[in-house]
């Protein structure tokens, strides 16, 4: 059976060829001696995130930064980047959601077994915690793409025998445990990370942290190259995600000492992470030489809150294969085959005829109200236009803002029918979140006569990819600006599914109103007042649910329209290859 040169993407069989090499315990096959020596000598982009949505069954992610580092080595396989990325093996996941009749969420380890789909390395390295060798290990997880293209992915693992008691449980839940606990994460990730990239002998060329979380890796840099800031910013890339400084990641030097002593000298942190707390966010910001934020909007946030930084904006993107359920797959690949490693050829959408754009929806809704049967055995139909809310249960987010007024909700239901899925996890220590979970509870039950509310447990990738392709109309009511760019309505346009959402982050770049879809509330650009901001937020979700958007549901032309629009005006765009070249052109190269 033939394989493919993971440099080049030629296919060779592995029988004849003479070049190959035995790596993390697979063979890779070339067709010449260049792709074997570039495979193994050529410097890397080692790419850290705290998490990372790879597949399903590897429950090492949160919400959208993991699902984002996905795409990302996704694309990059596609596009034969040659990148590879560093992650903690968070044994017992985030957590696996129950939630009670009455809408509490239960928590529970979400244990996996790595050995499944897994090699573990026998290589080890060490990094000093409380005056403690921790030992860590690496799991080599291999994506591979249909291009050839090769993403090693490395899970470190502190879990070794070897080990004190309380260093074998850094790594098991993904924001785990308190404070002292993420810094310990942190230092596994960041310093653990680059030590383990070295004995693996990777050869690094930029190291790029998603988010804040790897940023101690700056600090081994600076030990590797004789303490010259400049050598590790020409090293550094940074993607920021956050737009208010409150929620930056930040330690005191008290803990940061009592974890790392005098590894690093506490004046140079203090010089790159600030005076007064170890600032993850800083500290990157310092050393590195590209930073980013996510989206236009998340850009100019982060620019005021740090003047005199240069900022640039990658805008966010989907991997579009992955989010397009097989319906759509089917019909782009008909009428715009390469649409998958070119997404931009979805521009084309026009000639797709409307009715199988409309079929292959209605196929996709069905998917939806099936597994809704199957998961709450509530029966959702098929007819009535369906909304759909899910990402991670937190205050911002505002996921119950639907019901801010019920009787007005009503109206718009005697209007024209609709029904709503919800879904989402909220982090065990955040009380608001859980909260949200069980207040859209209560109005389901008080509700129940009128409008079909669902709330699908344990949101995972899976159920993220069926609710973005099923619903009609794909909602979202963040308070601005505090959505740095948000992913999820992408994945809708993937799917004909039309974004009602929140002017920030992403949306503020795709929406073109009553084209690509419709916004809620005021643009960036008014000085409104909280209280405004609200009246006006609720006056365009029930105006224009009641008058705008179950009118254009009705009339079956006019929606396909807009699936057209949301197809070839979003998702040409706002998908990751478009994103990942420009990471190539603008940050890695
Ligand atoms: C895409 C995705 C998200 C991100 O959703 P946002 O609306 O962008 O916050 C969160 N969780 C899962 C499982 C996802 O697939």
């Amino acid at each position: 059976m033939n394989t493919i040169d993971p440099v080049c993407g030629m296919p060779i069989d592995p029988e004849i060829t003479e070049f190959k090499v035995e790596r993390w315990g697979k063979t890779y096959y070339f067709c010449n001696e260049f792709c074997l020596h570039s495979f193994l000598e050529d410097p890397k982009i080692a790419y850290f995130s705290m998490e990372i949505g790879i597949i399903n069954e590897i429950p090492t992610y949160s919400g959208g930064l993991g699902v984002l580092a996905g795409d990302t080595i996704r694309s990059s396989a596609d596009l034969k980047i040659p990148l590879v990325a560093v992650t903690l093996i968070s044994r017992k996941g985030y957590l696996k959601q129950t939630i009670t009749e009455k809408g509490e969420q239960l928590e529970h380890s979400e244990e996996w077994d790595p050995s499944k789909c897994m090699t573990l390395l026998p290589t080890s390295v060490y990094v000093q915690i409380q005056g403690r060798p921790v030992k860590i290990r690496a799991w080599f997880y291999e994506h591979q793409s249909p291009t050839g293209g090769v993403v090693p992915i490395f899970f470190l693992d502190t879990s070794d025998e070897e080990n004190a008691f309380e260093d074998r449980m850094i790594t098991d839940h993904l924001y785990g445990g308190d404070g002292k606990n993420r810094l310990k994460q942190e230092i596994v990730l960041g310093i653990g990370g680059v030590k383990m990239l070295k004995v693996l002998n990777f050869k690094i060329k930029k190291c790029h942290m998603n988010e804040g979380h790897s940023s101690l890796l700056t600090l081994e840099l600076l030990k590797d190259n004789e303490m010259r800031p400049d050598s590790v910013k020409n090293l550094c890339v940074f993607t920021t995600h956050t737009p208010i400084a409150a929620a930056f990641d930040k330690y005191s030097y008290d803990l940061a000492y009592e974890l790392l002593g005098n590894e690093y000298p506490l004046e140079l942190s203090k010089k790159f992470a600030g005076q007064d707390n170890l600032n993850m966010t800083l500290l990157a910001l310092n050393l590195s030489r590209a930073v980013n934020g996510v989206a236009k909007s998340h850009m100019n946030h982060s620019k005021k809150l740090f003047p005199g930084y240069m900022i640039s904006a990658i805008t966010n993107g989907v991997y579009s294969y992955m989010w397009t359920c097989q319906h759509f797959r089917e019909l782009y690949d008909k009428y715009l085959p390469g649409w998958a490693n070119e997404p931009e050829l979805l521009v084309r959408v026009d000639s797709i005829p409307d009715d199988e754009i409309w079929d292959a929806h209605t196929e996709a809704k069905k998917d939806l109200i099936d597994l809704v049967r199957e998961k709450t055995g509530k029966e959702l139909d098929q007819n009535i236009l369906t909304l759909g809310f899910a990402r991670r249960a937190t205050g911002y987010k505002r996921a119950t803002l639907i019901f801010s007024d019920l009787k007005r909700l009503k109206n718009v239901n005697k209007r024209g029918k609709i029904q709503l899925i919800f879904a989402g996890k909220a982090h065990p220590r955040d009380l608001s979140g859980k909260e949200l979970i069980k207040e859209i509870y209560k109005y389901g039950e008080l509700l129940k006569d009128e409008i079909s509310i669902v709330y699908l447990e344990n949101f995972n990738m899976d159920i993220a990819a069926k609710l973005t392709s099923g619903v009609d109309v794909w909602l979202n009511t963040p308070l601005p600006p505090l959505e740095a760019s948000g992913t999820s309505g992408m994945k809708a346009a993937h799917n004909g599914v039309i974004n009602f959402s929140v002017l920030d982050g992403w949306w503020l770049e795709g929406c073109i109103e009553d084209v690509t879809g419709w916004s809620i509330g005021p643009s960036p650009h008014e000085v409104v007042g909280d209280e405004e901001r609200r009246t006006r937020e609720l006056d365009d979700l029930y105006s224009k649910m009641e008058y705008i958007i179950i009118p254009a549901y009705d009339r079956r032309d006019q929606w396909i329209e807009l699936m057209q629009n949301s197809i070839g005006k979003i998702a040409y765009y706002f998908n990751s290859h478009r994103m990942m070249r420009r990471y190539v052109t603008e940050a890695y190269l």
